[in-house]
């Protein structure tokens, strides 16, 4: 096989485009692929599709292409133009890369799979190409799939704050909880940040919304109630995140007795921390025989814990007026206490009961969306590179978005 039609295999390379020559540069590492079509063939216009003569060339193109070996590879060609009679004098389309795109699709496809396994640098180094060029694909990328997109409506979805770190510098996240991705992206946590999403959809669409989880947070609450019909039936309290307030204050109760007994000189809690927080279900092996024996104490932290044990349980019922018997009676026990952190806790619960139960009926949290927020988390951590907030948000879409970012390749036209 020759060089030429060996290329031609190895690009991808389709009639009526063939490999008119290879030129090997041993010293700089590269390999430059020329590529030309045959005489008399007829190309579509980019707009209608109809076949036309060539009219001219556009000037001498270059992309990056697949590495052959260690060399890096170079595409070379003259894109023809057409006269439609139409659409005008128009460059047609060609089959191995998209349009203004300075990498061959196939190039752009392993990019784009380093890029989802590590950061900008890194796929840099690895593709060696510039953090720019890098970053160009990415954005394209998500460009691609959040055109191909079809907008549906969010059966499932789930609403969440991110804090992008620096001062109160916040971004509105909604999730399809079903798919597990992010659907929408806003800046703030403000009620017009969720208003936002809300707008793009029809009424007739956010009536076809089925549930909504959250957490209690008044401005997200309003704009639900505001855009979303039966709100008050849909909208469920995200039960991790009611948990973590009946674990704070449970820590809360264990920092305040630690305190007081080592001002007696007395060590009981020292190192236990992190057992009063765990689910019974979760205290290391190795600790439970300690624990278990510290529990049986006389200690106001055993008592928040049996409360917050016991807390859990309301999410296991099936019944709502089971669930709401099993609540009364662990609000008696809470309120009589005498543990303020957790009076709190009680207080909060009760008040909003109506759209905690409403759990049983819709069984979704938000935990899809914290296997998101550890790559988002990820994302923060490799993110020396996003140099603003935008950067930061395509990144989202790109890992999380659940998009197809791929370029089509192998095909003369689109
Ligand atoms: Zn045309």
């Amino acid at each position: 096989m020759q060089d030429t039609e060996l290329y031609r295999h190895v690009l991808g390379i389709e009639e009526p485009w063939r490999v008119d020559r290879v030129q090997l540069n041993i010293k700089a590492e590269r390999v430059d692929v020329w590529a030309v079509h045959g005489e008399g063939v007829r190309f579509p216009c980019p707009e209608c599709g109809a076949a036309f003569p060539v009219y001219d060339h556009a000037p001498e193109r270059i992309w990056r292409h697949l590495d052959t070996c260690q060399f890096k590879t170079f595409l070379h060609a003259r894109i023809p133009r057409v006269e439609c009679p139409t659409h005008g004098v128009k460059q047609t389309r060609v089959g191995w890369a998209e349009e203004k795109s300075r990498f061959t699709a196939l190039f752009e496809r392993l990019a784009i799979m380093v890029l989802k396994e590590t950061n900008i640098e890194g796929a840099g180094e690895l593709l060696r190409i510039s953090w720019d060029e890098a970053w160009h694909i990415l954005e394209r990328a998500v460009g691609r799939g959040r055109e191909r997109k079809k907008r549906w409506v969010v059966k499932k979805m789930g609403v969440d704050e991110k804090s992008l770190g620096k001062g109160h510098n916040y971004l509105t996240l909604v999730y399809d909880l079903d798919t597990a991705t992010v659907e929408h992206i806003e800046d703030g946590r403000k009620k017009e940040s969720l208003d936002g999403y809300f707008r793009l959809l029809k009424p007739r669409q956010r009536a076809k919304i089925q549930a909504i989880a959250a957490d209690i947070w008044d401005p997200y609450l309003a704009s639900i109630r505001e855009h979303v019909p039966e709100a008050g039936e849909k909208l469920v309290f995200d039960r991790y995140h009611l948990m973590t307030h009946m674990v704070k204050a449970v820590d809360t109760v264990r920092k305040q007795e630690h305190r007081e007994m080592m001002g007696e000189g007395n060590v009981l809690l020292t190192g236990t921390k992190y057992l009063w927080l765990y689910s019974r279900e979760n205290v290391p092996q190795g600790k439970r025989r300690m624990f278990s024996s510290l529990r049986r104490r006389r200690l106001r932290t055993a008592r928040a814990w049996a409360l917050k044990e016991e807390l859990r349980g309301l999410w296991s019922y099936y019944s709502e007026t089971w669930a709401r018997k099993h609540f009364t009676n662990w609000y008696g026990w809470a309120i009589r206490s005498r543990l303020k952190p957790v009076k709190a806790v009680a207080r909060m619960f009760r008040k909003y009961l109506d759209n905690i139960l409403t759990y049983l009926k819709h069984r979704i949290t938000n935990a899809v969306s914290e296997g998101v927020n550890s790559t988002i988390q990820t994302i923060k951590k490799m993110a020396c590179g996003f140099r603003n907030r935008d950067h930061f948000k395509l990144a989202i879409f790109f890992h999380c978005g659940g998009l197809d970012l791929y370029p089509v390749t192998h095909k003369n036209v689109r």
